[in-house]
């Protein structure tokens, strides 16, 4: 019987090892987790996870458990090393686990600021990525008076929200010079900056971070201007970096992430999903992605497992799709743009906080964000996918 081990058990990981056993694979699957805790849902740790009461069985990914999964699950060891000669992949327990066919779906993790600027050991300084994160995050978030969240990025931006949603002040410091500017660029970033201002947060833009102070607690943040920002708790989301650490000496191609080919195949038997993977998307003349998000890790993690059970590797070609829920704004983008690309609002419009931006380049329709109109964002991707022409797009919805 063949073998197939996962290194990396969260939604991409996951999903990969629903699919070869909804599919009747015949092999054994081996799922290794550096968590401690069954996969669980990550979205939900930065909105209703902090303002509502919720217990892990809420965000539990797997919904009938796992008493009838067939899979060895293998939780809160880390994976430390991979010999794609040996077909071997070498634990922190000392022990190794053998594969025909491997998935690497080990994600991402927090950038840190440096010690110089931010003692890793002062109380109320947090950053989240883990279920472990966001509850210490919860613990310190309901007792403060003043919450300063460092990068208004998702983590930032959804963090804020949160907090207002709680009545806790929150002031929000960006390095550049609008919140998710790399998603949404300028003008759109601006509305997002309004929103969040709107809803009462001290929105600082264009600043920079000299130090994260106190003495065993934090109680406060001092700008590279002298401005010092008094607070209680600190949460810090800068990004992140893709957990390759332990491929070092492998072989695999790293390069900010485990470089794949089309079909997400980084080795002969070696494919990887998730957050951790960069691959040439043949939708988008075969740009390198690597993509961070709830949906991809779905799709990735579900198309490497039909490759393995196929055997008849096909493109990996999605339109990206990312959301985020602020205040009562749903926010989403899909496809892939950026800040130099035209765009149109096509409907509603910026003041009133919904609407829909259309993205073109080249001719192309390249991608759409739309606030609070879900259903006109997913025509869309619909559209990228089918490669319409931005004229085109932009009569349609116009129509
Ligand atoms: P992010 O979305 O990449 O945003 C980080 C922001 O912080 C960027 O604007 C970044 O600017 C800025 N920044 C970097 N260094 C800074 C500094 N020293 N001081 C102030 N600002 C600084 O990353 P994130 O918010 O940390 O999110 C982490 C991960 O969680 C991402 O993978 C994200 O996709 C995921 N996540 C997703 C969702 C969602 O899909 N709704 C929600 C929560 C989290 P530069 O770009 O110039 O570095």
């Amino acid at each position: 019987m063949k073998r197939v081990t996962i290194v990396g058990m969260s939604l991409a990981g996951l999903r990969a090892a629903e699919t070869l056993r909804r599919s009747g694979f015949d092999a054994t699957i081996t799922a290794i987790g550096a968590e401690s805790w069954v996969p669980y849902d990550r979205p939900p740790l930065s909105k209703e996870f902090l303002t509502k009461t919720r217990s892990f069985a809420d965000i539990s990914l797997r919904r009938e458990g796992y008493d009838n999964f067939d899979a060895e699950l293998r939780l809160g060891v880390r994976a430390v090393g991979l010999n794609v000669v040996e077909h071997s992949v070498a634990l922190d327990d000392g022990s190794a686990v053998e594969y025909d066919e491997l998935i690497i779906a080990t994600g991402t993790e927090p950038r840190r600021l440096p010690p110089e600027i931010c003692d890793p050991n002062l109380h109320g300084v947090h950053y989240l990525r883990t279920y472990d994160d966001a509850v210490a995050l919860r613990r310190d978030i309901v007792q403060a008076g003043r919450v300063c969240v460092i990068g208004a990025g998702f983590i930032g931006a959804e963090i804020a929200a949160s907090c207002r949603a709680l009545g806790v002040a929150v002031t929000m410091l960006e390095a550049q010079a609008q919140p998710m500017i790399r998603g949404l660029g300028e003008t759109l970033g601006s509305v997002c900056a309004q929103l969040h201002r709107d809803h009462g947060v001290d929105v600082r833009l264009g600043v920079q971070i000299s130090s994260v102070h106190g003495e065993e607690t934090v109680d406060g943040v001092r700008l590279v201007d002298g401005t010092d920002i008094a607070c209680d708790v600190v949460v810090i989301g800068i990004g992140v970096e893709p957990s390759t650490g332990w491929l070092q000496g492998s072989g695999l191609e790293i390069d900010n992430g485990i470089v794949c080919d089309e079909f997400c195949i980084a080795a002969p038997n070696v494919f990887a999903a998730g957050d951790v993977a960069r691959w040439p998307n043949s939708l988008f003349d075969g740009e390198l992605m690597r993509l961070e998000h709830w949906t991809n890790a779905v799709e990735q993690g579900a198309h490497v497992a039909e490759t393995i059970v196929s055997g008849e590797p096909t493109s990996f070609a999605p339109v990206p799709f990312v959301w985020s829920d602020q205040y009562d704004c749903k926010i989403q983008s899909v496809g892939r743009f950026s800040a130099d690309d035209e765009f149109t609002i096509v409907r509603g419009s910026l003041e009133s906080r919904k609407f829909v931006a259309l993205f073109g380049r080249n001719g192309r329709l390249t991608g759409a964000l739309g606030f609070s109109q879900p259903r006109h964002v997913m025509i869309a991707r619909r559209q990228i996918a089918e490669r319409v022409s931005y004229a085109d797009a932009v009569n349609a919805a116009n129509a």
